[in-house]
């Protein structure tokens, strides 16, 4: 099966359609989940870079900024999922990790079509190191709350998926059901769910976005699950029983989901940092 780019795009006119009659902006986590993952992230900062949460403010305004991108920017909407599940490599536990060689496998278009988060982010990444070492707050800020976003879309599990949203499986509509829907209406319980720990520095960053973006796609099958076993019991996807039973039985998952996606944004961050020299917090203006 083959989720070509055209899928996307009526995926994205639904969304736009969507967002029309709903009047709210509706990607990936939703603003609301972007927002407080980027908000709760500042406090996984090891205690080197405790200067540095005061950044949280920014970082949580500006958490969407990427998904208001995909409008102007025709390069941007890839950017925000893989369909790993896609790749046999994947699938046979090989992965091909590095852009150039999957590139040189499938062709760049394939690459494309399929979704680049885990090279978005990396670049992100990349530039944020950069922006430190340069002592340039206003970039480093910027690309720091979109690093934190393309992080947050890895452990969405739908963003990892060629299913993601039902429509191989007669679900569809999912994706907005779980995501938005069900994830808005607990943004309380999820304020509460992080644990934040001193982030650890990461080694090999590209390997460390594909474990994340694995392990989101292997709770895949709990969310699909989930949504039928509610529809199935409640004959209705739309109804408060149907969202009860979505939270009751994914709840767990979404609440790691955004505790790991704040973890993993502040690992980054503090990696990025330490690879540019640690520059102090008064340095960077
Ligand atoms: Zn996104």
């Amino acid at each position: 099966m083959n989720i070509n780019i055209k899928n996307r795009f009526i995926f994205s006119l639904s969304i736009v359609s969507l967002l029309a009659l709903c009047a709210q902006p509706i990607f990936a986590w939703g603003d609301k989940g972007h927002k407080l993952i980027n908000k709760k992230a500042v406090e996984f900062f090891p205690p080197a870079m405790k200067s540095f949460e005061i950044w949280g403010d920014y970082l949580s305004e500006h958490a969407p900024d990427p998904d208001y991108r995909k409008e102007k920017d025709k390069s941007e909407p890839p950017k925000h999922f893989i369909d790993i599940d896609y790749y046999n490599e994947f699938q046979s536990g090989n992965m091909i990790e590095n852009e150039d060689s999957l590139i040189t496998e499938y062709g760049k278009n394939e690459v494309i079509k399929i979704g680049i988060l885990p090279w978005a982010t990396l670049n992100t990444y990349n530039e944020l190191i950069a922006a430190f070492k340069n002592h340039n707050k206003v970039e480093a800020l910027k690309l720091a709350a979109d690093l934190g976003h393309y992080v947050a879309d890895g452990h969405q599990p739908m963003h990892t998926v060629m299913n993601y949203n039902g429509q191989l499986t007669d679900q569809k509509g999912v994706h907005f059901r779980y995501e938005i829907t069900m994830v808005d209406e607990h943004l309380n319980q999820l304020e509460n769910c992080f644990q934040p720990l001193p982030a650890p520095y990461i080694k090999d960053p590209l390997d460390f976005i594909f474990h994340y973006i694995s392990n989101s796609n292997s709770v895949c099958g709990i969310l699909f699950d989930a949504d039928n076993f509610a529809f199935n019991y409640c004959g209705s996807r739309s109804s408060d029983e149907y969202y009860k039973l979505m939270w009751f039985r994914t709840g767990y998952i979404t609440e790691i989901q955004f505790d790991h996606a704040a973890e993993d944004f502040a690992s980054l961050v503090y990696t990025a940092w330490v690879n540019a020299g640690k520059p102090s917090f008064n340095d960077m203006k």
